[in-house]
């Protein structure tokens, strides 16, 4: 491979992609629709609060080795934080339990034979299921291979798929929940330390990232959208901007990186997933309690998860469809309260922001997890990146990575 890779999205997966191949000496040019580096994972100014947030919480876990990877590669890691070891604390509102769940380092689960450690509630047989899952399940969904209730379903797998295959977890695919076991609770609590991006994504996942393209020479073009490719018969021949249309020459290749309706619209006959969940994020300018941890999970409440930023507490709730046409107003009160119950915090609304991603990431069911094609197409010099290509993994950080990755590699190893 030695023309010009051009890389159609800046999100995650396009900057990867674009990391790798301009890594690897190639020239590189990266076309963005939108005036933003980061896609769905971005920080911005919102005027409401007066401050920089995040679009979402992202949370990562110390197994994901390719987002650590990337985030090592671009010198970013001081800005990720999180516990020396994997403990997660929860609140339950509706018992008013309080707990602290810490795994082993090691694979072997020591802290299931402590009744101490475990989950509350929960007796050893109860983890039995969780080897089932551990199996993979083609076309089967969580709700067909274990029972979703009893302590352990509801206190430690609910708030985990959901958090990860942003799903009401009985819905969610068997396989995708499977991979996230294997590459989580499966290997010890080396893979399962929470990591978050304190002084936001944007100064940990996406500037970094900019900075480094740049100084290997890579074009960031943004408000570039790519309007339509010319197709010939085994390749790519140009790439129609509105405005300018870019031919190809022999070597060229492109990464198309946009999300899955993008796409479609981009690759006739391309099958993408079609259905989508949301998340719902509330923010709260207000400093968090001295000894906050930096994430609680929530129980029997709206809010699934509180976390605790430098000047603001911030809520993710996932699977946030029936939250979508709820009063901006009454979702915030209704969270803060729960917030306010959780920390100790006072109990007067402080100033408030929600965002609402209605597209957030694409529904992990069996049948939506069926539609997610490879990064190989029909064209040799095209190739596809995203959270949602086939990753074998939910629409996370860790997919995008590795899909750009993979994308690149495809590239750089094309004749
Ligand atoms: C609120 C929220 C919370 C989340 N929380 C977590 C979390 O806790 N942990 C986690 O691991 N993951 C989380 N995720 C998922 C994570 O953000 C995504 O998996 C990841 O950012 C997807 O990256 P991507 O590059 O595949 O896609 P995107 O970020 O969607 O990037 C695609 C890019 O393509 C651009 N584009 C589209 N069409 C065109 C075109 N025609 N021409 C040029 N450019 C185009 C878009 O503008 C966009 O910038 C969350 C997502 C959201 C929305």
């Amino acid at each position: 491979m030695s023309g010009t890779v051009h890389i159609i999205g800046a999100g995650l997966a396009g900057l990867s992609a674009a990391l790798k191949l301009s890594g690897r000496g190639l020239r590189v040019v990266v076309h963005e629709a939108t005036a933003f580096v980061g896609g769905r994972c971005r920080s911005y100014h919102d005027a409401t609060l007066g401050m920089t947030i995040d679009n979402g919480n992202h949370l990562l876990l110390s197994g994901n080795h390719a987002a650590l990877d990337y985030v090592r590669g671009i010198g970013a890691q001081q800005h990720l934080i999180g516990p020396a070891a994997a403990e997660f604390a929860f609140a339950d509102l509706a018992s008013g339990e309080r707990w602290t769940l810490r795994f082993d380092d090691g694979r072997f689960p020591f802290w299931i034979f402590d009744t101490g450690r475990r989950v509350p509630g929960t007796g050893l047989l109860d983890y039995l299921p969780l080897a089932r899952l551990l199996w993979t399940h083609p076309g089967k969904s969580v709700g067909d291979v274990v029972a979703c209730k009893g302590p352990l379903y509801n206190r430690l797998l609910e708030p985990l798929l959901l958090a990860a295959l942003n799903i009401d977890p009985p819905q969610g695919s068997a396989k995708l929940a499977s991979a996230v076991i294997r590459e989580t609770l499966a290997a010890g609590g080396v893979a399962c330390r929470p990591l978050v991006a304190r002084d936001g994504l944007g100064p940990t996942l996406i500037e970094p990232a900019i900075a480094s393209l740049q100084a290997r020479g890579v074009a960031i073009r943004l408000e570039h959208q790519l309007h339509a490719m010319h197709f010939g018969a085994d390749r790519i021949e140009a790439l129609d901007f509105g405005k300018e249309t870019v031919a190809l020459a022999a070597e060229d290749a492109v990464v198309l990186a946009v999300p899955p309706y993008a796409a479609a619209s981009l690759v006739k006959d391309l099958q993408v997933p079609t259905e989508y969940r949301a998340i719902v994020n509330a923010h709260f300018r207000i400093d968090p309690p001295a000894s906050a941890p930096p994430l609680v999970g929530v129980l029997n409440g709206t809010a699934q998860w509180i976390f605790a930023f430098p000047g603001r507490m911030s809520v993710t709730i996932s699977a946030g469809d029936r939250y979508l046409d709820m009063a901006r107003d009454v979702l915030a009160k209704s969270i803060w309260s729960e917030v306010a119950s959780v920390t100790g915090l006072p109990a007067a609304l402080p100033p408030w922001q929600i965002v609402r991603e209605r597209r957030a990431t694409f529904a992990a069911t069996p049948a939506q997890d069926a539609k997610r094609p490879g990064a190989q197409t029909a064209w040799r010099n095209l190739a596809l990146a995203g959270d949602w290509t086939n990753t074998g993994l939910p629409a996370t950080i860790e997919s995008a990575i590795r899909s750009g990755n993979r994308a690149a590699d495809l590239i750089a190893r094309s004749p």
